[in-house]
């Protein structure tokens, strides 16, 4: 990738060659293949190569060594991991793979937001959206295809075809848009302070809650910091309100919390976000309570999307405000993005500005969202594969709303 990668040389912990015996030792090659490395977490990873043949007793520097390689420098190629020693290499390319998804296009909004769509196993393909910013870098990264939810106002739960993706393909966004942006550091040169891609949110296809396990050990690749190093209070994952996972978030992730509150009665909740039906707003304000000090961390995004004349009065911001009171919570208004089909409207700027002034003079941070790559439909909400096998019809759409 970039030139030689021969800068741990001469370093005794970074470049000790391994003993011959390595390659003596019969080595297992799992079924169906080589193992792709990325997604899987350190152990997991150690586990596959003593598997393939390291001693146990190596595989614990093997494994750092390999992860600086893949997620420090972004190397795909084994070859180029010039601290191993070349038999190892040659084993490690026998037993491994270092794959990511495939662009399959990749559209540049007039703003700078960049869409990806991308094709993962199976030929399903999911959208990953770059967004810009003064001073830092936004990736939206998708955790499911499709999404099982049918929130009424979100064209990826329009979409039929679900299913979880893998630690490694949610990683792999992450991997994909460096390469796109030519993010990997290069040996020598000195480091940039500010990241192109400074920040995630788990906010694309899908409900990250329902794919916990994938999630989160995608996130503990993410964060670890001999790698890839996105500290955990620059990842927001978005949760529609799966109330029994959103501890578990806290403990086992540690990121900051976007909840899809969008309403504030059950009755409208209800259409919404259908969740709700399961867990109330009632049961969600409890888990939210407690989720900044199980996760040590200031404040929760309420997410809240302005549809005209279904949630936008003057009485809604302020049942809003009385429902949250005592939650440490900033307050995300975003305006309604248009799809094809979509049964509702977007809110005025009026609207959306007097909804913003009652929340900011309780107390709360109210900033309202600005739609970015609206032009290449990657603003909020407007995520789905054009190719997708299923589609609802928009009589399905609007029987889903009106029920
Ligand atoms: N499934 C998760 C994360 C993905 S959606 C969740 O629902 O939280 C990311 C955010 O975009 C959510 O707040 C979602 O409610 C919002 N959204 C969905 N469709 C939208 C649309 N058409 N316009 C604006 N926001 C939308
Ligand atoms: Fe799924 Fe989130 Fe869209 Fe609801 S808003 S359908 S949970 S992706």
């Amino acid at each position: 990738m970039c030139g030689s990668f021969n800068q741990f040389a001469g370093d005794p912990d970074m470049s000790a060659p391994i003993t011959q015996d390595v390659l003596t030792i019969p080595r297992k090659l799992p079924e169906g293949g080589r193992v792709n490395i990325v997604g899987l977490t350190r152990d997991q990873l150690r586990e596959a190569m003593i598997a393939a043949g390291t001693p146990e007793k190596q595989a614990k520097m093997r494994v750092g060594q390999v992860w600086q390689w893949v997620y420090h420098w972004g190397v795909r190629d084994f070859a180029q991991m010039t601290n191993l020693a070349k038999d190892y290499r040659a084993l490690l390319a026998e037993a491994f793979e270092i794959a990511l998804p495939e662009i399959v296009s990749r559209q540049v909004s007039a703003d700078g937001t960049r869409k990806y769509l991308l094709r993962i196993a199976g030929g399903h393909e999911v959208e990953t959206v770059y967004i810009p910013e003064e001073g830092r870098g936004t990736l939206c990264v998708s955790s499911q295809v499709g999404c099982t939810l049918t929130c009424s106002f979100c064209h990826t739960g329009t979409q039929k075809l679900v299913r979880n993706l893998t630690p490694g393909e949610i990683v792999g966004q992450l991997m994909v848009a460096r390469d796109d942006l030519e993010e990997w550091p290069v040996p020598g040169a000195p480091r940039d302070e500010t990241r192109l891609v400074s920040n995630m949110v788990l906010m694309g296809m899908g409900e990250p809650l329902y794919n916990f396990e994938g999630v989160r050990d995608a996130m503990k690749v993410v964060m670890d910091n001999e790698g890839l190093s996105l500290s955990r209070r620059r990842i927001t994952l978005s949760t529609s309100g799966v109330v029994p996972e959103i501890a578990r978030t806290a403990e086992e992730i540690g990121c900051l919390l976007a909840v899809s509150f969008h309403a504030t009665t059950d009755e409208i909740r209800n259409k919404l976000v259908p969740i709700n039906r399961r867990w109330n707003i009632q049961a969600l304000l409890e888990a939210l309570r407690e989720y900044p000090r199980l996760s040590n961390s200031e404040r929760i995004t309420f997410e809240y999307v302005m549809l005209d004349g279904v949630n936008d009065s003057d009485e809604d911001a302020r049942r809003l405000v009385r429902l949250i009171r005592g939650i440490p919570a900033k307050i995300n208004l975003i305006p309604f993005n248009e799809w094809p089909g979509a049964p509702y409207k977007r809110s005025s700027w009026e609207r959306i500005e007097a909804f913003a002034d009652i929340v900011h003079k309780a107390g709360y941070a109210s900033p309202i969202r600005t739609p970015r790559g609206e032009d290449i439909m990657a603003a909020c909400g407007q995520l789905k594969s054009a190719t997708e096998r299923g589609r609802k019809s928009r009589a399905e759409i609007a029987a889903e709303a009106a029920g």
